[in-house]
């Protein structure tokens, strides 16, 4: 940990990224053993576990506090002085604890084993195992374990610094250092099969999450064929769940969600399911909420969504399936660099039943046909559409041109704006953000339904700014509640139920399209429009296109 220590200090003390990648390289390239480049990696990019163990310490600023003001046996007033020159947990604890330990020097892995004993530990007992590690070590390097203890390094070092530092190490280039990243997730695993040029075995490997593959926007069909550059395009439904990756082999089972954590016990009849391949698969797909064949709303779904423990009433109530779009890997094959026809081709083969469905899939050669295809997803009342490069491969993480995400505004609402509040950052000292409301025609109340960020110019800000202030009600402070006069024209892509609004609706990323100084409040949109707009974009779905593959 000594030597962690001397290099993180001098990354630290440096704001050159060069000098900061050099010492770093420097240092990876000397360490012997992978099981020290592993961690080394891991730990330097502030973090105590790699992702693929999905591991976290549960071990709070507190009790590290704590520990170190008992090891330290300083005064309040001492302790409070170092605090204020760093203002940092890890730089407090090493100058509280100089001369206050046995100042021995510990390896990597015994940090390692620290940690693993951190995380199993329940409540108070954590912090007994940090405390006979700090006693033990240098101050120098008590500085460090803290650091990487409290997640936060604080030497001005990216992930994107750590990738770079292991180029250098290994003079392998960036761009193949960050694939074989993209792939693994995993910061150690990437420096150990960078170290050993691992690049054509760097595929998927069961059990280990693999970044999603993403799409980026575009707004009409044209922009769609031309960003895509190809004679032929397929479209998919983009359904509205929740992301997933389902992982099995044997007797495993695993899924994870959109940011790899992994959420196997929230889905049982997934894993259930998945018991029965005849395969080692890994899926990708969008589980969705789903009883009698009908899509249930997003809403329901919610209720599944983060469980530790699902119980049978749960299950029968919200029942889910997973609809798969993509197939990575088939009995020990990667299938990342085949095209998506041939992924697709695979998928079909294993004529998987339900709760496994498949997407929908039609081709499409002309804008028309998008256009058309466009409009009979919004006919069945679905937000958008997936369009797909067939010849594609899978690339984990990124948002490239190979799949995009056709999406056009839902519909546009216009509401009244009822409280304002001052912004921060670049739009400190104007009242920027507006909550904004729907006429209850029952009630004959304003009800709210949403609050927006953007969509004005700093000038138009400025003059609403004067105006809000004109039109101030009560001032909250932060908040002003002010006289519904001012009538917006708002955008959105979805709408959700809410406890947060009087409406009990919220629309999602609004977006104000104009002023409507045209408008009196009097007739401005009502909460049955929205109640309407929600039954009808996001509520049950009779109709949801799959492939005919898996209708069973
Ligand atoms: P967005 O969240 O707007 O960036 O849209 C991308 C998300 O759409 C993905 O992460 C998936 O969760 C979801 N999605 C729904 N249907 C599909 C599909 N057929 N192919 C790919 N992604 C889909």
């Amino acid at each position: 940990m000594l030597e962690f220590s001397r290099v993180g200090a001098e990354v630290g003390a440096t704001t050159a990224t060069l000098q900061k990648t050099r010492t770093l390289g420097a240092y990876f390239r000397a360490l012997d053993s992978d099981d020290d480049l592993r961690l080394a990696a891991i730990f330097m990019s502030g973090r105590a576990f790699g992702p693929a163990k999905r591991q976290t310490l549960g071990l709070g600023w507190r009790q590290i506090n704590k520990t170190v003001t008992t090891l330290s046996g300083r005064t309040e007033e001492e302790l409070g002085e170092i605090w204020r020159k760093h203002s940092d947990l890890g730089d407090w604890a090493g100058e509280a604890l100089e001369g206050r330990t046995e100042g021995k020097d510990v390896s990597l892995e015994a940090l390692a084993a620290t940690l693993e004993e951190i995380r199993a530990a329940r409540g108070s007992a954590k912090a007994a195992p940090l405390e006979k590690l700090l006693n033990r070590i240098d101050a120098k390097a008590a500085r460090f374990v803290v650091k990487v203890i409290s997640g936060e390094m604080r030497i001005g070092l990216s992930e994107g610094l750590v990738e770079a530092a292991v180029a250098e190490a290994f003079e392998v280039p960036i761009t193949q250092v960050k694939r074989v990243h993209l792939i693994t997730g995993d910061i150690g695993e990437t420096a150990v099969r960078c170290r050993h040029r691992q690049f054509e075995t760097t595929t998927v490997t069961l059990f280990q999450p693999v970044r999603f593959m993403l799409a980026s926007p575009v707004e009409t069909a044209q922009e769609a064929l031309e960003r895509m550059g190809t004679a032929k395009v397929w479209t998919e439904e983009k359904y509205d769940g929740v992301r997933c990756q389902l992982h099995h082999a044997g007797d495993r089972v695993e899924l994870f969600s959109r940011d790899l954590k992994e959420t196997t016990a929230a889905f049982p009849e997934l894993t259930e399911a998945a018991l029965g391949l005849d395969h080692e698969v890994l899926f990708d797909g969008e589980v969705l909420a789903h009883r009698d064949g009908k899509v249930l709303r997003f809403f329901e779904l919610q209720h599944r969504l983060g469980r530790k423990v699902v119980d049978g009433a749960l299950r029968k109530e919200v029942p889910v399936a997973l609809v798969i779009f993509d197939l990575l890997s088939l009995d020990g094959r990667a299938l990342l660099d085949e095209p998506l026809q041939e992924r697709r081709r695979l998928l079909e083969s294993l004529e998987v039943r339900h709760p496994f469905l498949l997407a929908r899939v039609e081709e499409a050669s002309t804008a028309g046909d998008l256009d058309r295809i466009f409009a009979d997803t919004r006919e069945r009342g679905n937000e958008g559409l997936m369009v797909k490069d067939p010849l594609s491969p899978y690339t984990p993480g990124r948002r490239g041109l190979a799949w995009l995400k056709l999406k056009r505004p839902l519909a546009t609402l216009d509401v009244a704006v009822t409280a304002v509040e001052w912004g921060h950052g670049k739009r400190k000292g104007v009242l920027s953000d507006y909550t904004f409301a729907v006429l209850d025609t029952g009630s004959g109340r304003l009800v709210n339904v949403g609050k927006a960020y953007s969509g004005l110019t700093d000038a138009e800000i400025a003059t609403m700014t004067r105006k809000f202030l004109d039109l101030t009600v009560e001032d909250l402070g932060h908040v002003r509640i002010v006289k519904p006069v001012v009538v917006l024209e708002v955008a959105f892509d979805s709408i959700q139920h809410s406890g947060r609004h009087k409406s009990g609706y919220a629309l999602r990323f609004p977006r104000i399209v104009g002023i409507r100084h045209d408008k009196p409040v009097e007739e401005i949109d009502t909460l049955e429009r929205v109640a309407a707009l929600y039954d009808r974009y996001f509520g049950e779905k009779a109709e949801i296109p799959l492939s005919e593959v898996a209708e069973t």
